[in-house]
Order: C-alpha cells, then sequence, then structure tokens
C-alpha cells in the first residue's frame, strides 16, 4: 500500500501537467471559433505542445518522482509520450493542411511569417528528435553526438512552438488565459533551465575525486571514487549512478554505472566497469587523485525494495554482475541469514568478473553459486551453454516460488529467465530486472 501512493500521485501530476494547457481554452471567453475541426486542430496543437514541454520533467532526474518507478521505466514512458506527443503536433498541422489550408499561408520562409516558419521548423524538428532516438543503433549514431543533438534540438523545437503560440495567440488573447498560458510558458523555460544548468551546477559544488583503478578480470576495471570536500551520499544496494570523469558536469559525457561496493560504506563509491567503447575503453587510464562526478543514487533494482522475501535468486551474466555483487556485500556486511542463489554466466572462466570476490562471499552467506560457461576449459564439471528452465529447476529450493529474482544482463537472456521463471510459476512481481541499455 505504501508504494502505491506516491506512483498514483505522480501519475496524477503528469496528467494535470499535460491536459491543462487544453482545459485553458475553456476558461474564459471563446474566440468565434470556425467549426469543429478547426477547434479540434487547436486542442490538439495545445496537447501536444504540453506533452513535449513535460518531456523535460520525465528526464530531469527529479528523485521523488523516479522513486517509485526507477529511472529506466521513466525514460521507457518518455519514449512512449514522445511519440503521442509527435501524433498530436501532426494531427494539428495535418487538420489545418487538410481542412483550412488557406491558415497556413506561405510556405517558403522567405515570405511567410515567422511564428508560421517558426511552428514548422519546430515539427520537423520534434520528428528527427523521434526518429534519431528511436532508431539510433540502425542509424549508426554515436551516443555522444545524439545525446547533445537530441537536448538542443527538443529546446530548440519546444521553444519555437511556445513562440509560434504566443505569435498566433487565437485562443490566449484574454488576459487571464494569457496570464495562465505564460505561466506554463516559464515552467518549460525553468525545466530547461533547471535540467540544462542548475543541475550540473550542484554536482559542480559536490566534486569526487579518484581514488583508486584497478584492472578486473574480463577487460574490466573496478574504480574507486571518494567525495571531495562534502559528505557524498547514501545509496541502496543494486542502485546506480551517473559518472563523469575528465569532463564537468556541463559536458553531457556522463555515463551510468552500478553501485558495486557495499551500501553499508557509502563514504567509498566503487564501480566496476567493463571496456565495450569510447569512453568505458579509457578507464584504464584514470589515474588516482582526478576528478570524478557522481549523479545518483537512481534505480529500484535492489533487495531493500523487497526485504519480505524468504530468499533471493540473483541471475547475472558478465558485468551484469556489479549491482548483485553490490547486494550480496551488502548482505554479508548486514548478516543475511537466509538463502541465496546465484547464477552467473559467462563466455570463460577467466573472464569471470569478480570470481574471487564472490567466492570470498560465500563465506560469509547462505549462498549457492553456480557458474555457467558457454566454453569452459576441458576439466569443467559445472554447467555449460546458457541459464535455461532446468538448470533453474535443479538448483533452487522447493519454496523457490516465494523468493524475489534479480536478474541482469543483456536483454535476449534476461527476456529467456523471465519467460523460465514465469512458465515455472514465479509470479511476475517476484521478478525484478536491469537493463544496462536505456536508449
Ligand atoms: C542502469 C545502468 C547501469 C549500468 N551499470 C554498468 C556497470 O556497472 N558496469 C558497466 O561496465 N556498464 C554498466 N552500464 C553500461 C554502461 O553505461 C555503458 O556500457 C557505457 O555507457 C558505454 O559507453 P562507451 O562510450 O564506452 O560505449 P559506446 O560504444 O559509446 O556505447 C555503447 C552503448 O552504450 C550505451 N551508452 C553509451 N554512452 C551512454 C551514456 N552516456 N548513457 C547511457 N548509455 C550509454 C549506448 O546504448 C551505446 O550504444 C550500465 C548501464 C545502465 C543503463
Amino acid at each position: 500500500m505504501r508504494g502505491i501512493a506516491p506512483s498514483i500521485i505522480w501519475i496524477l501530476v503528469y496528467l494535470v501537467l499535460v491536459t491543462a494547457p487544453v482545459a485553458l481554452l475553456l476558461v474564459g471567453p471563446v474566440p468565434p471559433g470556425a467549426g469543429f475541426w478547426w477547434d479540434l486542430s487547436m486542442a490538439v496543437g495545445f496537447a501536444g505542445i504540453a506533452v513535449m514541454g513535460v518531456q523535460f520533467a520525465l528526464t530531469a532526474r527529479f528523485r521523488h518522482a523516479s522513486a517509485p518507478f526507477g529511472i529506466d521505466i521513466i525514460y521507457y514512458f518518455h519514449r512512449y509520450a514522445a511519440i503521442v506527443g509527435m501524433v498530436l503536433v501532426l494531427a494539428h498541422f495535418g487538420i489545418l493542411w487538410a481542412e483550412y489550408p488557406a491558415s497556413l499561408g506561405r510556405l517558403n520562409p522567405l515570405v511567410a511569417p515567422l511564428h508560421m516558419t517558426a511552428g514548422r521548423v519546430a515539427l520537423a524538428l520534434f520528428a528527427i528528435v523521434i526518429v534519431t532516438s528511436l532508431w539510433r543503433k540502425q542509424l549508426h549514431i554515436d551516443y555522444q553526438v545524439w545525446r547533445i543533438a537530441h537536448a538542443l534540438m527538443a529546446t530548440a523545437a519546444l521553444l519555437l512552438s511556445v513562440f509560434h503560440v504566443h505569435v498566433v495567440g487565437y485562443y490566449t488573447r484574454a488576459p487571464l488565459v494569457y496570464g495562465l498560458w505564460v505561466a506554463f510558458t516559464l515552467f518549460w523555460v525553468l525545466l530547461i533551465v533547471h535540467v540544462r544548468v542548475l543541475r550540473p551546477w550542484a554536482l559542480l559544488a559536490k566534486p569526487y575525486r579518484v581514488v583508486a583503478v584497478h584492472p578486473e578480470r574480463g577487460n574490466s576495471w573496478t574504480l574507486d571514487v571518494e567525495p571531495d570536500g562534502h559528505p557524498g551520499l547514501r545509496f541502496a544496494p543494486g542502485q546506480f549512478a551517473w559518472l563523469t570523469l575528465r569532463g564537468s558536469p556541463y559536458s553531457f559525457n556522463e555515463h551510468p554505472f552500478s553501485f558495486v561496493g557495499s551500501a553499508m560504506q557509502p563514504q567509498r563509491l566503487k564501480f566496476t566497469i567493463k571496456e565495450l567503447g569510447d569512453f568505458t575503453s579509457t578507464i584504464g587510464t584514470i589515474k588516482p587523485g582526478e576528478r570524478a562526478y557522481v549523479d545518483g543514487p537512481y534505480g529500484v533494482f535492489s533487495i531493500d525494495r523487497q526485504r519480505r522475501a524468504p530468499g533471493y535468486a540473483f541471475i547475472a551474466a558478465g558485468v551484469g554482475i556489479a549491482p548483485i555483487v553490490s547486494m550480496l556485500r551488502t548482505l554479508a556486511e548486514r548478516g543475511e541469514k537466509r538463502p541465496l542463489y546465484l547464477f552467473y554466466a559467462n563466455r570463460d572462466w577467466d573472464g569471470v568478473i569478480l570470481r574471487e570476490e564472490i567466492d570470498a562471499l560465500r563465506e560469509r552467506l547462505n549462498l549457492t553459486l553456480v557458474h555457467i560457461l558457454e566454453h569452459p576449459p576441458q576439466d569443467w564439471t559445472g554447467a555449460r551453454g546458457l541459464i535455461d528452465r532446468s538448470l533453474l529447476e535443479q538448483t533452487l529450493p522447493r519454496e523457490f516460488r516465494e523468493f524475489v529474482y534479480f536478474i541482469c544482463g543483456p536483454v535476449p537472456m534476461s527476456e529467456a529467465v523471465q519467460r523460465a521463471l514465469h512458465a515455472m510459476g514465479v509470479a511476475r512481481r517476484r521478478v525484478k530486472f536491469e537493463i544496462f541499455d536505456m536508449v
């Protein structure tokens, strides 16, 4: 019951924010309309701008608002809300084009009124933002390039569409409506200022210092950072943060990584990072003493949200072990006695990240550890191949349906394990998963 109320409140806040600009049309004298299609076109236009404006709130990482859902769910919602916003804005344009073509005026920006060109450019920018986000990988757009372009184009599109509405002013001329519309505009501008100026500024005031960088198995590194002149942060085991190295929080060069250390020792934050691309391949060159910025904690992938389970089973592949090791280390320090199971899949034995640390944790926990290797050494007697239903059934205890499951690894593995667990009769609410890929 406790978790339900905040989520419902935030859903209501969202609905109010996206419907208010349309409701505004009903306040004060309605101008002599040109008919049903005209009014509908205006209504969907206002609704579209409202949805797009509130998109900035969805990615503003407001901790209280994201906590009931998990920030990854908010990001997925952001993605689908953008499509809804786009459909509404397109409908605004489409209805006018079909029913009132004269109202659109000339297309040529040299002769067309500035506010009409602004509206058209905003429409095109919204479309580009959405296409490049939905198909970024297929279009081979580098993540960093995409991120900067996304922020600039989305901001420009919103400001241009607000300018378009202000100058058209068809429904916003009445003083009360105009005042409310200005208030909305200010709200959206403040959101942009919060996301792009104030939040990075707050991070700048709380720097961290790299205190250790050491190599791990499987082309990975563990990086330790400590707060520099401030108390730092507290996190729940399994959560993650956005880490910035060799850049300021304004640089857009931040990457999400799970905390891998114990939540009982938040004064030293640890991240285990696998070399995968441009940024992660530089971790080995980072030196102690360098500056870091940590924006977190975020995420709901944590045993601390599932405290009453009679036992936990963790299923990881590769570097997906990071948040799980954080949970195991925390449980060990808390003197946990409940049964724990860890299924840990890797390509080969030498590349098993944090292998020795996990082994050592068995001494302190009631932990059954199952390694699964795709390419095992010749004398390997353990499980081989992929994690599947029969392996889970053979290993888990009889009361497995009451356990809570935490899965972290590549999407195909995560989906296959979720399917297996559901087929075994484990309720969906007991299966939690984290995907290391948001966009
Ligand atoms: C919640 C979460 C927790 C994570 N925890 C860990 C962890 O503990 N250890 C670990 O090794 N990896 C973790 N990752 C993955 C890690 O963030 C990416 O591997 C890393 O950002 C890749 O950056 P790159 O420039 O080296 O690689 P690239 O080759 O540039 O990118 C590879 C892919 O990673 C994603 N990516 C790149 N940059 C970013 C970014 N700034 N923000 C979000 N996604 C990005 C994109 O989908 C991109 O296509 C986590 C990801 C998420 C979402």
